[in-house]
Order: C-alpha cells, then structure tokens, then sequence
C-alpha cells in the first residue's frame, strides 16, 4: 500500500499533475468528484478528505452526515481528456464515517463486503461486461422524436461514420486508462454501439464501468453527440443491455468448469446459475433500476422477459456460452438480464450473492430452456415452470421488499434508501397522462 502511495506521489510530482479528483459512486450510480491540490494528496492517503455525504443520494442520514473520502491508490490514472497543459488524475475512492468505520452506504464498500464473503468461501470473482449504448444527434428530441446519429444495424460497418469514429476515440481513450477492450461494434439499433471490456475482478470492472460512462460521455461531447446509456430510449428499437459475464475462480482453477460436465459447467457453475435464477425478482430493482427498464425487458428485441437458462438460447436471463476447447480459463456464464444504467457495484454485489446462496444452499439448477421462450404460449411456459421477470418497476419493487438476500446484501441502510427512492420515481411516472392514453382513450367516450 505504502509503495503505491509512493508510486502516486512521485507521479504527480513528474507528470506535473496540477489537480486529482477523487471519484466515488452515489446509490443510484452517478459518479461524484472532487478535485484536491497535488499538495493535498499526501492527507488525503493519511486522513481521508471529509466532505458533507448527506448532500449526496443516499449516502447518510442526516445525523451521521460527515464523511471521509479515502483515495484508492491501485486506482490512480492520469485523465487522457484533460490534455498536458493542464494535467489531471483520478482515484476511486472508499468512503468512511470519521471514526473510521467503512461507510454502510457507499456502494463501493457493499461490493467490497460481498467480494470478501466470496473469498471466505475461497473464490474470486471475475467479470466482463458487453456495454450498449445510443448515440443521439441531440438529448432534445427533433419534430420525429430523438434521432440517432445514423441508421446502421448489427455489426454494420459505417464508412465516414460518427460510430466508427467515436468508438475508435473512446476505446484508444479506455486504453489511455489502463482499461482493455475486447469488442467494440454497432448494434442492432440505430446509432446503438457496443464495446465489450476484458475481464477483470468484480471491483476493478464496477470501477471501469463508471470511468467508461465517463469516457463515452466525454468523447460523445467532444464529437458533437448526445450519448445515452437509458435502457429503452427509442419505442420499436432494441433497449441497451449490459449482459455481464461471470466466472469464479479458486486460486487458478476456474470453478465453473469441469471437463466432461455438460457444456463443460461445473456443479458450482450450475448451482450459482440456480441462485440468480431463483432470486432473479428480488435483485431486478438494481440490476433494472429505472421505470424505463422494463420496457427494455418486454421490448422484445432479445432482451429477457423470462426467468430460463440455456446454452444457445438468446431469449434466456442467463446463458452458458460456447465453450472453447483448451480454454478451461475463460468457461463462464452469461447475465443477460442487467442493463446499462444500473450501479454496477449494487449490481454486481447482487448477482455475486445471488450466485453463492445457490451454492452455499446447493440449489438444483431447472432444465434449460431450449426452445424461444417468447414464441411459446402462456400456458406452455406456465407448465415448463417458466417464470416471468417483474413486469414494472412496481413489480420489482414488491419482490424486493420481501427479499432477505437483498436487505443483508445492501445492508438496512441502501435497502431501504432504494426502496423509499423507487417507491417515489414510480409514483411520479403513475401520476403521468401520457401522450399513449391521450391517443388511445381521449375519445373512446
Ligand atoms: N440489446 C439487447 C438487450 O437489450 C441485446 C442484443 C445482443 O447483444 N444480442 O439485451
Ligand atoms: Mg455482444
Ligand atoms: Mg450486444
Ligand atoms: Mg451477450
């Protein structure tokens, strides 16, 4: 720790870095910064910079509002977007009350907690996530609604293109920040895109994702666009996932795999899979936090409605993909379901605990699903055990109020702040008229 401090100082000192931002994650996922001077780094390692965390969603009570920002120097990059006159850098930060106590709220320490239980349990946890995303001309829609920036599909190459070149941007940009990428390409909606980041422990990765959303803002500025990362932004076209893929390991064996097995899944494998299918409902607030969520999830357009799993089966919650003989390393699952406006800490945590209470309680992992589950009747999945996911926000927020799992994964505290804060998003969107009930119902009588 001593040495990465050190190695921070001295960076600062011969890169000329004038400012450091410390970053750190409210609730709902919005990143939060706060620049020090050089000078001031040194304290913030020693002391932690204080700041007022009620003032931030979620984060405190009132009467305990005080807390302290604790720079992460494993973390520290120097900001490729700020140019060299004025350099600058990051660190992520771990958030503390003053008397030192990990701060219950902070999202970063909740995924810390539920990586150390995986690690009672002898493993590590690796992710990697397929990010989809629009890009829009503008945030104020034009006399059509939003538009996008062109009218490509799946894997199109769009020559002269604003896609082409912001991916290439954003990913030498990622790169610049130590952050890998493994795929990057147009998706199937207009001026959707997608760009896949090399695996990388559950902590890393949920800090990659917020410096990648950052990244994808800061590029789609400095291109002229408007980059969203909301799950269903365009009625009729397919919703921006961020199907998440996971493995654990246990020192060097990957335990997910097993020679033989079917698809090569491990019992592991299958009872972690049987967690995050049984309590797919109770972690959806999180990993589909917004109203918007659920039209992506019953949008159609291979996005999940239906908790199955299956091997080649694009309309499952989770997929087993292909396995690649030889590559026993790289066996893993595939989470369909989250989507790319969720706090990948919160939702990596919940998924995480999901998948070790099935193996902790080995749960016995359903059939797979084989045929499109959407092309079957209700009745038909009803008798093949097929549930459904929640259908609305409202939904999602009944399923987990009930949930055990999900208040000791969060603690009290982020439990209840995420239920009070979606009872409230969905309130205000029921009180709506919308343009849909104007259209259809306004003259029906
Ligand atoms: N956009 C789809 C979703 O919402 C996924 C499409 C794909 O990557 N196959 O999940
Ligand atoms: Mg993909
Ligand atoms: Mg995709
Ligand atoms: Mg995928």
């Amino acid at each position: 720790m001593d040495k990465q401090r050190d190695f921070v100082l001295r960076t600062i000192e011969e890169r000329g870095v004038k400012f450091v931002r410390l970053w750190f994650t409210d609730v709902v996922g919005t990143l939060k910064s706060v620049a020090i001077a050089p000078a001031e780094v040194e304290g913030a390692f020693s002391e932690g910079i204080g700041f007022d965390g009620s003032a931030i969603e979620g984060l405190t009570r009132t009467y305990e509002s005080d807390l302290l920002a604790h720079p992460d120097p494993t973390t520290f990059q120097i900001l490729p977007w700020r140019g060299e006159i004025d350099p600058t850098a990051r660190m992520f930060c771990d958030l503390t009350t003053p008397d030192g106590q990990p701060a219950v709220a902070d999202p970063r320490n909740v995924l810390k907690r539920t990586l150390a239980k995986a690690a009672d349990a002898g493993f590590t946890f690796y992710t990697h996530p397929e990010i989809e995303f629009y890009l829009l001309k503008s945030d104020k829609p034009g006399p059509h609604g939003l538009e996008p920036v062109d009218r490509a599909g799946y894997f199109d190459n769009v020559p002269g293109g604003t896609a082409h070149d912001f991916r290439r941007r954003s990913v030498r940009m990622l790169e610049d920040l130590g952050i890998s990428v493994e795929y990057s390409h147009h998706e199937g909606g207009p001026g959707q895109n997608e760009i896949d980041l090399r695996y990388a422990d559950g902590l890393t990765m949920a800090d990659n994702i917020m410096t990648f959303r950052t990244v994808v803002k800061e590029v789609a500025i400095e291109e002229g666009v408007h980059a969203t990362f909301m799950p269903k932004p365009l009625h009729g076209e397919p919703g921006s996932g961020m199907h998440t893929h996971m493995s654990l390991f246990e020192g060097d064996t990957n335990a997910f795999y097993e020679e033989g097995a079917q698809y090569q899944l491990s019992k592991t494998g299958r009872r972690f899979i049987a967690g995050l299918l049984r309590h797919a409902n109770e972690i959806a607030l999180v990993t589909n936090q917004f109203v918007n969520s659920y039209k992506r999830l019953w949008g159609g357009d291979e996005a999940p409605s239906y908790i199955t799993w299956g091997h080649n089966n694009r309309s499952a919650l989770v997929r087993v993909p292909l396995y690649k003989p030889g590559k026993s390393q790289s066996a893993r699952i595939e989470h369909r379901g989250i989507d790319s406006a969720a706090n990948p800490y919160l939702a990596y945590a919940l998924m995480l605990a999901a998948g070790l209470k099935g193996i902790e309680e080995e749960y016995e992992l359903p059939a797979e699903a084989e045929d499109n589950v959407w092309a079957l009747s209700e009745s038909e999945r009803r008798a093949l055990g097929y549930r459904r996911l929640p259908s609305s926000l409202f939904d999602a927020i009944r399923y987990m109020e009930e949930s055990e799992l999900v208040a000791e994964t969060l603690g009290e505290q982020v439990f209840s702040y995420v239920l009070s804060n979606k009872r409230r998003e969905y309130e205000q969107y029921r009180s709506q008229v919308t343009p849909f009930e104007l259209k259809h119902s306004l003259d029906i009588i």
